[in-house]
């Protein structure tokens, strides 16, 4: 980690701070936590009672989103400004970027151009705030840990050795950031490979279930997708919205039974989106060692993807001609908010390894980014080296090199 750019700026959360003693970050997850709450609670009223409402219109609020709101109404009453009104106000305040509520927020520079809700949907900040801080009270309900506990049963269900759990849930984990959208014969398939069920009902079936929703469209289908994650696209856009694909919208005809499966929008940003980054960084690391191999460098690099059930994105090996080896290990992030990464990030202590590394997603590693980053890990983790996409693969290509003795 650089030092130059930890003590680089007189920027972010701390310098904002706006000097009550209170930690707004917390604040704000409280608020995306209150707005997810109210999110899931409309989703079992639309399907208890049918019609839909609108956000924070009907019910009890969540305690959340009190304590969120209890602790504006105390930062406001320090800066002496007569905010907020009541929830509505709150609620709309949640549309605008952070940094233009009536109260100054001690937010990184950033984190003050994000909202919390997109219309009435939670924006990817807001998200990520919840899932990086592990709230309790909705995290079970969320549909992408849902997702992530039928990968894990899915894949207990398909292997007898841990070998083949793992490369089960290799497999079903691609499957995810390969297909936003899956043809029901793509799906068919996967069930004959993976046929393990409970009670008549192939844990494959139930997953799929879980990430997407389906579409009926039987024979064939023409779809509007991305050309390089293969995100649906809607008409008008061209290019692809998700944050560092440069791909474009492109017809895709799509062979189906009776439809076709779209995965739904948790699945689509927690696994799929943010699984972009690690596919690109497998995809780097193979191209790696194959130049290495045809380079004649007696270090073999193997990788591996998702280690030890997902405890990290994947591990490098460095294998000498003597057999003896070095493995670094390796999580990619495509986090939007960096001072929320680095609160939350608490590296597994296992397996053992030589190095370890946090890798940003090129697109989020400005010197200001890595600055918010570098200084809330600063003093708490240790052991990581922050770095982005390019950074790492050259490392790892000079590395191998070094140990071959050809630097
Ligand atoms: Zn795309």
């Amino acid at each position: 980690m650089s030092s130059t750019l930890r003590d680089s700026a007189p920027r972010g959360p701390a310098a904002a701070r706006p000097g009550l003693g209170l930690d707004d970050y917390q604040t704000v997850e409280l608020l995306a936590a209150g707005l997810v709450r109210m999110h899931l609670n409309r989703q079992h009223a639309r399907q208890r009672l049918g019609p839909e409402d609108r956000i924070g219109s009907s019910g009890a609020l969540p305690r959340a989103w009190r304590t969120g709101v209890t602790r504006l109404w105390w930062t406001a009453l320090a800066q002496q400004v007569n905010w907020p009104g009541d929830d509505l106000d709150v609620i709309s305040a949640c549309r605008h970027p952070l940094g233009s509520w009536p109260i100054r927020l001690g937010l990184a520079e950033g984190d003050r151009e994000q909202v919390l809700l997109e219309g009435d949907d939670l924006s990817e900040f807001a998200e990520q705030s919840v899932a990086l801080a592990g709230r309790q009270d909705v995290e079970a309900e969320l549909v992408e840990n849902r997702v992530f506990a039928l990968l894990m049963a899915t894949s207990q269900a398909n292997g007898r050795t841990l070998q083949e759990i793992q490369a089960a849930y290799v497999t079903l984990r691609l499957l995810l950031v390969h297909h936003p959208v899956l043809s029901d014969l793509d799906v068919i398939k996967q069930v004959q490979a993976m046929p393990a069920a409970a009670e008549g009902e192939p844990y494959v079936k139930d997953l799929v279930r879980a990430a997407y929703r389906l579409q009926p469209a039987p024979g064939t289908v023409a779809l509007r997708l991305c050309d390089h994650c293969g995100n649906p696209m809607a008409t008008p856009l061209v290019r692809c919205q998700v944050a560092g694909c440069p791909g474009r919208a492109a017809p895709r005809t799509v062979r189906t039974l009776e439809g076709y499966w779209v995965q739904n929008r948790a699945t689509r940003r927690f696994h799929h989106d943010a699984g972009l980054v690690e596919e690109r960084l497998f995809r780097g690391a193979e191209a790696l060692a194959a130049q290495l191999a045809e380079d004649g460098c007696p270090v073999q690099v193997t990788l591996e993807r998702y280690p030890l059930m997902d405890t990290w994105d994947g591990s490098l090996h460095f294998t000498r001609g003597d057999g003896t080896s070095q493995c670094w290990l390796f999580d990619a992030k495509d986090t939007v908010s960096a001072t929320l990464l680095g609160r939350c990030f608490s590296p597994p202590p296992e397996p053992e390894a030589t190095r370890r590394f946090l890798v940003l997603a090129q697109h989020r590693a400005t010197p200001a980014y890595r600055a918010d980053l570098e200084r809330e890990l600063h003093g708490r983790v240790r052991g990581i080296t922050v770095t982005d996409e390019t950074a790492f693969l050259r490392q790892a290509g000079q590395h191998a090199r070094r140990l071959g003795g050809r630097a």
